[in-house]
């Protein structure tokens, strides 16, 4: 049945991005809000608003049984999780569903298969969908650990079973580090993620990283071709495109081909997204993880596409059939989307909340800002550093990088520290401009001081 009435529990742009494709499907909206967080864009937009808790995270956004309550007393119909907090969270889609209430997502049983990693993993083997070479599942104790990396080889990466966000993961060069590093990544997957399960794969190096985006209504499930994300930094993304940039047509194809395998197999529904890293020198691609949710950068797949993927997400979760085919969706010119964050590159990216004093957002044509700023806004310390998300979109990857400097030069933000320095120096590289990096290529470049010796 269709959704009449949307309760919001996340917060910050993703917040007012759902308010707005609600809207324009005619939903109305009950934004959750922290203590810290009632006078945020989110709130403004939305026709309700509904205080779930303090500042913490912990204590609000993140607080199963206080969600669950309040989206029973506002009445609404159903709930979008956004991305991060509750989103891939089994225990808390199970009590939704157990309620009644519709969660704009997959089932509790599919994102506790999907959303961890290991069993990801291990049905993506069972698909015939090539996996870096690594653990059988999770790992058990630390000899367990030691004869597992010794048959992988070294360099190996440990992860989270339950992880996210780049926590949780740490390169091991040896067993003399995989020693004391197993129980440091341990300890910060429970504090992080309330489990601890750990498994282990080959670090690949110079990889690209390269995901496909899914739409699934139960049944019949359909691509909207890749993304490329391999400028990261402490393994989080910071700048993505769509398409990837320097991938053949033999290996879009085949990549667009195993994710569909992947989400008929467990009868996706909802939007999702399959990662995969990609060795340009082999051009093998293995699947690394699913995430079983919207993700932050969605809105280059709509710029190529013509796709609205939230809209697209209210109207399966509401009970629809998919409206098109494999073969009616298209793809035109290049998007590229940077995050801005309120950070101080120049201080090792500290954030950088309060006062924004000054705000103008970036004009032209093909530039979107998703965004949680406005003038006099003060921006809260407590929650992640996102604050905006500039999107652009031309018929072409040069012109796209183009666009991308116009569009950060007439962005206007005074009063915090912003991450827009760095995506100007970004779009002005030669790497970048040759599409010439992988996922370390970010971190050896600002190690080299680039970012220093670039005018900002
Ligand atoms: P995307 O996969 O959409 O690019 P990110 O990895 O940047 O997203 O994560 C988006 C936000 O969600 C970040 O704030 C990140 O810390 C958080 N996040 C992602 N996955 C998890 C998870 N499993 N548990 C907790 N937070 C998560
Ligand atoms: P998260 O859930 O935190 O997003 P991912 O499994 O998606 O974790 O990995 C995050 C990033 O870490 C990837 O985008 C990639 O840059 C890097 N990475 C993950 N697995 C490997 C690997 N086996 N070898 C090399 N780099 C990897
Ligand atoms: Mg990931």
């Amino acid at each position: 049945m269709a959704i009449k009435s949307l309760f919001i529990a996340n917060r910050g742009e993703i917040a007012v991005r759902i308010n707005k494709a609600a809207k324009a499907l005619g939903i109305r909206t009950v934004q959750a809000a922290s203590e810290a967080d009632l006078d945020s864009l989110a709130c403004r937009l939305a026709d309700e608003v509904v205080v779930i808790g303090p500042p913490q995270a912990a204590k609000s956004y993140l607080d199963v049984e206080a969600i669950v309550q309040a989206i029973k007393a506002s009445g609404a119909d159903a709930v979008h999780p956004g991305y991060g907090f509750l989103s891939e969270n089994p225990r808390f889609v199970s009590a939704v569903e157990a309620a009644g209430i519709t969660f704009v997502g997959p089932d509790a049983a599919t994102i506790a298969k999907m959303g961890d990693k290991a069993m990801a993993r291990a049905e993506a083997v069972a698909a015939g969908v090539p996996v870096v070479p690594g653990s059988d599942g999770r790992i058990g104790d630390l000899a367990d650990a030691r004869r597992q990396a010794a048959r992988i080889g070294y360099p190996v990466m440990i992860k989270a079973s339950a992880g996210g966000g780049g926590r949780g993961i740490r390169i091991v060069e040896d067993e003399a580090s995989l020693e004391k590093l197993v129980p440091q990544a341990m300890a910060e997957a429970r504090a992080s993620f309330g489990d601890d399960g750990l498994y282990m794969e080959r670090y690949i190096q110079h990889a690209r990283h390269i995901e496909v985006q899914v739409l699934g209504d139960g049944t019949d499930v359909v691509h909207l071709f890749e993304r490329e994300c391999s400028l990261q930094r402490k393994r989080q993304k910071v700048w993505e495109e769509a398409p990837a940039a320097m991938l053949p047509r033999s290996v879009r194809d085949a990549l667009g081909a195993s994710a569909v395998l992947l989400a008929r197999r467990v009868n996706y529904r909802n939007a999702g997204t399959l990662e995969y890293l990609y060795d340009s020198k082999t051009q093998e691609f293995f699947f690394i993880e699913m995430n079983t949710r919207i993700q932050v950068e969605h809105p280059i797949t709509e710029a190529i596409t013509g796709i609205d993927v939230v809209q697209a997400q209210l109207r399966i979760a509401g009970g629809e059939r998919l409206w098109f085919g494999q073969g009616d969706i298209t793809q035109t010119g290049h998007a590229i989307e940077v995050r801005i964050n309120a950070e101080n590159p120049a201080k090792m990216f500290m954030p950088s909340p309060g006062l924004v004093a000054t705000y103008s957002p970036p004009e032209g044509s093909n530039i979107r800002f998703d965004t949680l700023l406005f003038e006099g806004y003060r921006i809260v310390p407590y929650y992640d550093s996102l604050v905006g998300k500039l999107i652009v979109w031309a018929p072409d990857r040069r012109a796209a990088i183009v666009t991308l400097q116009t569009a950060l030069n007439s962005l206007k933000v005074e009063g915090i520290h912003t991450t827009v320095p760095l995506h100007k120096a970004l779009a002005r590289d030669n790497d970048v401009g040759e599409g010439a990096f992988h996922t370390a290529w970010l971190e050896s470049w600002m190690a080299g001081g680039a970012l220093e010796a670039s005018r900002f």
